[in-house]
């Protein structure tokens, strides 16, 4: 055998020696959108015509009547949970593996989250635990979909209808999904999704956040105003390069669509590595990380040398999140029932970044490729 065929990080050629491709990708809508942002000076204006133009965008690709654009996802987060009247003493049930800022978030209003755990095999919260989490306290669900997982939004409604519990409807992870017929976002009473720099929809910064209800989003109106200024909105500029992209964002789900059910299909004969997602014809995730489980002793390596081992392959591989719980005084939170799930998912998660699904086919079977032969040598790796 040549050292040619050797893994990377043990001195052989890398699978792609280029490298990941970068985010955002180059794009000639985005260009021109630009020039036409310097022409007219909408650059440097507080108010211009990309705002309301992106605004109705928003409004019609969502299907939600009321749409605010604010300065990132997270403060999408903090303002839709303050609209639906989340303050300090409440309860947020939220699941355990989340995006940290999400948990954060709910400490900064002064609100506890109330942590539950997540399904067996996808990160995301398990709708069958909520009902038993809910207090007299809870004033809201914060309902993540993770890294292609998606919630089940219609088994949620049914589990909290009757108590007239908002959802906040995190879609960060799946702008482009659809549910059950409608968009990820657009399940929730309230619905956030965010513009920073490594999203499929990128401003850089920036996030949106969306309303079934003229009350909630009268109030987010008020939060971010400050008489006759708004703040943390988006700014002209942000909200021009974002409209030629929200008018591909069902042709690049598509193209994700296709590339990941191709990795999937080349993949699917290696022990211990499985895809999050519930694939169904209901469902279409959108991706901005690909989850899979790496289970360890199937796979034959750990996940820290798997996912170094693929990164000296030239692939995006990276760990999942931490459990919310993990490493935090018990003080700061609540938990219905144990965490199970959720630690297993914190142990097992890795997720490859997007980018690559926006590519051809070419780079997808370079990452199974990397993917195959991390597995042939993992003893030598180990
Ligand atoms: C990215 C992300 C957000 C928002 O992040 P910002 O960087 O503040 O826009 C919120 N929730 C999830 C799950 C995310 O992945």
């Amino acid at each position: 055998m040549s050292d040619d065929e050797l893994p990377a990080l043990l001195g052989g050629r890398p699978v792609n020696p280029a490298g990941p491709p970068g985010w955002p990708l180059p794009d000639s809508g985005v260009l021109a959108a630009l020039q036409a942002a310097y022409a007219s000076g909408n650059w440097g204006a507080y108010h211009g015509e990309n705002l309301p133009l992106l605004e109705e965008a928003l409004r019609t690709t969502f299907q939600m009547p009321h749409v605010l654009t604010t300065a990132s996802g997270t403060l999408a987060v903090e303002v839709a949970l303050r609209a639906v009247g989340v303050s300090s003493g409440d309860e947020v049930i939220m699941g355990a593996y989340d995006y940290e800022p999400n948990f954060l978030t709910i400490l900064a209003i002064g609100a506890k989250p109330v942590l539950v755990d997540c399904l067996p095999d996808s990160p995301v919260l398990n709708v069958d635990l909520i009902t038993s989490a809910i207090t007299s306290k809870t004033k809201a669900i914060l309902a993540s979909h993770l890294h292609g997982g998606l919630i089940s939004m219609t088994a949620l409604r049914e589990a909290v209808n009757a108590k007239n519990i908002p959802i906040v409807e995190d879609a960060a992870q799946a702008a482009g999904a659809i549910i059950d017929g409608r968009p990820a976002g657009a399940w929730g009473d309230v619905g956030v999704i965010s513009f920073g720099g490594s999203k499929l929809l990128s401003a850089g910064r920036g996030g949106a956040v969306f309303f079934k209800n003229d009350g909630h989003a009268q109030r987010a109106k008020v939060i971010l105003s400050r008489g006759v200024q708004q703040w943390g909105i988006l700014s002209e500029l942000q909200a021009a390069v974002l409209i030629p992209q929200l008018m591909k964002l069902a042709e690049c789900t598509a193209r994700q669509h296709r590339n990941s059910a191709l990795l999937f299909s080349l993949i699917a004969d290696l022990p211990g590595l499985r895809p999050i997602g519930n694939f169904s014809a209901a469902i279409s995730p959108g991706y901005y990380k690909l989850g899979f489980y790496l289970d360890e002793a199937a796979f034959g390596l750990s996940r820290d040398r798997f996912v170094a081992a693929l990164r000296a392959e030239g692939m995006a591989f990276d760990i999942g999140f931490r459990p919310v719980h993990w490493g935090r005084s018990p003080s700061r939170y609540l938990k219905a029932g144990d965490l199970a799930n959720a630690d297993l998912a914190g142990r097992r998660v890795v997720m490859l970044h997007h980018p690559v699904l926006s590519g051809d086919e070419g780079g997808i079977r370079l990452v199974a490729e990397a993917i195959g032969k991390t597995h042939r040598f993992a003893d030598r790796l180990a």
